[in-house]
């Protein structure tokens, strides 16, 4: 079952500069900042009430997020949905036509298990789904 918004991923070219604009201005507070290897992204997130932002900055030319601001720009780049069963969503929306681009979960920040699916499937967005392994 999809519970909420669990966050929503912003590719910017610097993250340093990207916080100025949400602590200095936006006046919100910076939290968690890691790097995956395997994404090639460098994150920093930004809690807002029950949900995030999520400030994603390429750490390599080849890295998703690098070619995302190369052909669109810098700005929203998915929708994160927080689900408890991640497995049985794919298995779902695979049956239900959905074209995944994970049809296995990976690893993602903080202990997450997350998967994407792929946005010609889902009206231009790309949406992220999101299981908390930790609770
Ligand atoms: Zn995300």
């Amino acid at each position: 079952m999809i519970k909420k918004i669990s966050h929503i991923g912003v590719a910017v070219k610097n993250l340093e500069e990207a916080k100025k604009l949400y602590e200095e201005v936006f006046g919100l507070k910076i939290e968690g900042e890691e790097v995956s290897e395997e994404q090639k992204v460098k994150i920093a997130f930004v809690p807002i009430g029950d949900t995030r932002i999520e400030l994603l900055e390429a750490t390599e030319p080849q890295s998703p997020i690098a070619k995302f601001i190369e052909s669109r720009g810098e700005g929203v780049h998915h929708i994160a949905f927080e689900t408890d069963n991640i497995e049985a969503e794919l298995q779902k929306f695979k049956e239900k036509g959905l074209r995944l681009i994970d049809e296995k979960p990976r690893s993602g920040a903080h202990g997450t298990k997350i998967a994407f699916i792929h946005p010609r499937s889902t009206l231009g967005v790309l949406f992220e789904l999101c299981e908390e392994t930790h609770k």
